[in-house]
């Protein structure tokens, strides 16, 4: 194989022991594909097909509505990472050379750069928000940022790239070596602005504020510093998660931000104790869709068909939004099944009864105590039905 910039090959003659060998355009080395033009795009996908074949053996002995959240995640973290993230130390700078091209178009541009887009477009990315979605047994169309949140779950490339700072690390600390050579030319490369593997190193230093320079790791003594940089990049995942949350708009410009309900709730990356407090799959599932709004309540239903999101009125009360404030508290079609929520908010609940509205919500919604949130999965399957209905009934 000969290496090249061009999308043409090379071609070349190379022969051993007076044989004329073959050339080739790709190279599986040490597990991972790479191709002519030193890309490791094919390799990736490789190792996502992989992955899913080791999820869809999971599924197959698994049962989605009997297992406990925590296993599933457990299964996913020891089965399917290590598929996933395969010397994902060295490739992910792929991934990161052609995120800075898209953050210098999008300046050049004058337009946001949207990171957690970004990141969400990775097909490893996409494979493990697809678990984390079948286990909750929401849509595969819910949002991917609110279901890493919900099971407290940060993007996979959290972890490579910690990988990632841990190899250069450990490489940099080795006497005279070929790989310490290697990573040396590309400290060179990086010094002289083309990009290398230690650019992509250099650029994971940066996005955490660090001042940390690639060809000087002796400020970084094991293990406090590297466990400063885990601290680190985690708060900086977490940041690009939650902050996605509280954006005023949604993708399409006028529709409102999806996740603006859950927002007023979710305020960590932490795994929601409901998830284990609540074993019936179907009363689980039906509280996880109410929270990340993967439901059929008008203000939902009403994005789909392009309704300004101030005139996504309540299938019983006309005048009055459908959200899920109107659903929980006020709306009177719910009235009997909302009973149970409210005497369990009472006797449950410190002070609930002299909080206004907006705050009973919050707290309702927030499902941090395991009797209300019982009640309010039970109101949910309940509540949905009556929705189901009536949409049956309308022909919506
Ligand atoms: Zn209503």
């Amino acid at each position: 194989m000969t290496f090249t910039r061009s999308t043409r090959p090379i071609t070349s003659h190379f022969t051993y022991e007076g044989k004329e060998l073959s050339p080739t355009s790709k190279y599986t080395y040490l597990g991972i594909e790479i191709n002519n033009r030193g890309l490791f795009k094919d390799g990736i996908s490789a190792l996502n097909h992989k992955a899913l074949k080791a999820i869809f053996k999971i599924r197959s002995l698994t049962n989605q509505g009997y297992f406990p959240v925590q296993t599933h995640l457990k299964l996913f973290h020891s089965l399917v990472k290590p598929i996933l993230t395969y010397n994902s130390d060295i490739w992910l700078m792929d991934l990161d050379q052609k995120r800075m091209l898209g953050m210098a178009r999008a300046s050049k541009k004058n337009k946001p750069y949207d990171l957690l887009d970004s990141i969400e477009t990775t097909c490893f990315e996409r494979t493990h928000t697809r678990f984390l979605k079948y286990t909750l047994g929401v849509y595969k169309s819910s949002s991917s940022n609110a279901a890493r949140l919900e099971m407290g779950e940060l993007p996979l490339e959290f972890f490579m790239k910690l990988q990632s700072v841990k190899n250069w690390h450990r490489i940099m600390s080795m006497d005279d070596t070929l790989v310490k050579e290697s990573l040396l030319c590309a400290i060179k490369l990086h010094q002289n602005n083309t990009y290398s593997w230690a650019t992509f190193i250099q650029n994971v230093l940066d996005s955490i504020g660090s001042n940390l320079k690639v060809h000087d790791p002796s400020p970084i003594s094991k293990p406090f510093h590297l466990l400063n940089i885990s601290s680190y990049l985690e708060k900086y995942y977490t940041q690009i998660c939650l902050n996605s949350l509280s954006s005023p708009t949604g993708k399409k410009a006028g529709e409102g931000n999806k996740l603006h309900t859950y927002a007023r709730v979710k305020k960590s990356c932490n795994f929601e104790d409901y998830l284990t407090w609540i074993p019936n799959f179907d009363k689980r599932h039906a509280l996880t869709k109410l929270r990340i709004s993967d439901h059929r309540l008008p203000i939902e239903t009403g994005r789909y068909v392009g309704t300004p999101p101030d005139q996504r009125y309540c299938y019983f009360c006309p005048t009055i939004v459908g959200d899920e404030y109107h659903f929980i508290m006020k709306c009177p079609s719910f009235s009997s099944a909302r009973v149970e929520i409210t005497q369990s908010c009472t006797e449950n609940l410190t002070d609930y009864t002299s909080l206004n509205s907006n705050a009973k919500f919050e707290s309702i919604l927030s499902a941090r105590s395991q009797p209300v949130a019982k009640a309010l999965a039970n109101f949910c399957i309940s509540g949905f039905n009556i929705v189901n209905q009536v949409r049956g009934s309308k022909g919506k």
